[in-house]
């Protein structure tokens, strides 16, 4: 199954052994890279220890933060009905009305409000001052995309139905640019060969191919 950290409480740190491979910012590669944990030690919501980067071998000693993760209760309203599900996202992330995500069992949706608690109804919200988020189901995947070019990375956009799947190192063609993907960042692990279905896509990560529109245009 997708979710293999279940947990209990919403609020306790979401690795619980030294794992032996982290995804990390290399200063050198100047991207997230793979790394391997030579040495680590785990606190509550971090990861200390020495790391070696899979792409230029470097080697470092940090402290890695792990975020927390928070559960929130989700209400579905489907016509005059509603039934409700709980989903978890990490604390501090930042959750807008229509917003897409997904349950656990794979369920598409869009946020339509959130409750703050009291009454109080907002557009925009930390996850840890959530108490309910309303939302309706909702069909088509909108997967993000950071493409890494000349030291920059850039945000976009792909739609995906759910079963529709991404190959490492196939080409994705954006609204602009074409990349190769390199790595997915899944609900579980990131994957950084074979493919993910696009219902457990968190993050797609790419290396420019092309601009297929004319740089001025695709620096916007
Ligand atoms: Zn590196």
């Amino acid at each position: 199954m997708i979710n293999g950290l279940k947990q209990d409480s919403g609020r306790k740190s979401m690795i619980k052994n030294v794992p032996k491979e982290v995804y990390t910012e290399c200063l050198y590669c100047d991207s997230c890279t793979k790394h391997r944990v030579l040495k680590g030690r785990l606190g509550k919501n971090f990861l200390e220890g020495i790391f070696r980067c899979e792409g230029c071998q470097h080697t470092k000693s940090t402290t890695i933060q792990i975020p927390r993760s928070v559960k929130i209760p989700v209400v579905i309203s489907n016509g005059s009905t509603s039934r409700t599900s709980s989903t978890e996202v990490e604390e501090g992330e930042i959750i807008m009305v229509n917003d897409e995500f997904l349950l656990e069992n794979g369920e598409r949706l869009k946020v339509c409000s959130l409750d703050l608690g009291n009454g109080q109804r907002k557009k925009k919200a930390s996850s840890e001052n959530i108490k309910t988020i309303w939302a309706k189901q909702f069909d088509n995947l909108c997967l993000k995309v950071t493409v890494n070019h000349n030291n920059k990375s850039y945000s976009r956009r792909v739609s995906a139905e759910p079963d529709d799947e991404f190959l490492i190192g196939q080409v994705l063609v954006l609204s602009d640019m074409e990349c190769y993907i390199h790595a997915i960042k899944s609900r579980a692990h990131v994957v950084l060969r074979g493919t993910v279905e696009a219902r457990d896509v968190v993050r797609i990560y790419g290396k420019m191919k092309q601009w297929t529109k004319t740089a001025e245009t695709g620096k916007t």
